[in-house]
């Protein structure tokens, strides 16, 4: 086990696209934790991890790749569930005593803030956040997630207790070579403008939400 553990860690011998900038303590309302500062070696696109306790390669350990929502991670807004799912995830972390999360700073599924805030536009005359990004002529998602992989690897990780609703980030994390362990589901009650954008996440993004009829 020990030895098997070793041989899927690609850190090992394969060199990371990303590097660490800086790291400093954070404590939080939630808990103690750790931040950290990551860079891409090659684009100008960087990395928050916000993490607590040992990053033991042979601990199945709870991580989250989290994308930078600044109207729900910040305003608190209930058009969405990301602010309150990263709360739940650091609350989890917290319990746990070690976990990970690394922010992924492309707002919008990757189209940017102002581009949101025009897709919110049309959302206001009844289209649907994916009918939106392609009435505005933007990809639904632009989002490579091979990198925040990396800074999992970076971060001393191998396999981990994924907390998303999104198989695509599943599946990055797999195909950047992390041992996917466990899926926690990071379901909260969705608030009522938040209901109508997590049907159309789970009916056309496939998201695994299962408190959605
Ligand atoms: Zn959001």
């Amino acid at each position: 086990m020990k030895e098997e553990a070793t041989l899927d860690c690609p850190w090992a011998r394969q060199a990371l696209t990303v590097e660490r900038v800086s790291a400093a303590r954070l404590p939080t309302e939630v808990g103690e934790f750790h931040i950290a500062g990551y860079r891409s070696k090659t684009s100008g696109e960087e990395f928050v991890a916000l993490y607590k306790g040992e990053m033991n390669p042979e601990v199945p350990t709870l991580a989250r790749i989290h994308s930078q929502c600044l109207t729900g991670d910040v305003f608190g807004s209930t058009k969405c569930d990301c602010g309150r799912q990263l709360r739940r995830a650091m609350e989890l972390i917290e319990q746990e005593g070690r976990g990970a999360i690394v922010y992924q700073l492309q707002e919008g599924r990757g189209i940017g803030i102002i581009n949101k805030i025009r897709a919110y536009a049309l959302q206001d005359e009844g289209a649907d956040t994916v009918e939106a990004n392609e009435r505005l002529g933007l990809a639904v998602d632009l989002r490579e997630y091979r990198q925040c992989a990396e800074v999992l690897f970076d971060l001393g990780l191998c396999q981990v207790r994924v907390m998303s609703n999104n198989p695509l980030k599943l599946r990055a994390m797999e195909e950047a070579g992390l041992r996917v362990v466990e899926r926690v589901a990071l379901e909260v009650e969705p608030g009522e403008a938040a209901v109508h954008y997590l049907r159309t996440k789970k009916e056309k993004l496939g998201h695994l939400l299962d408190l959605v009829e």
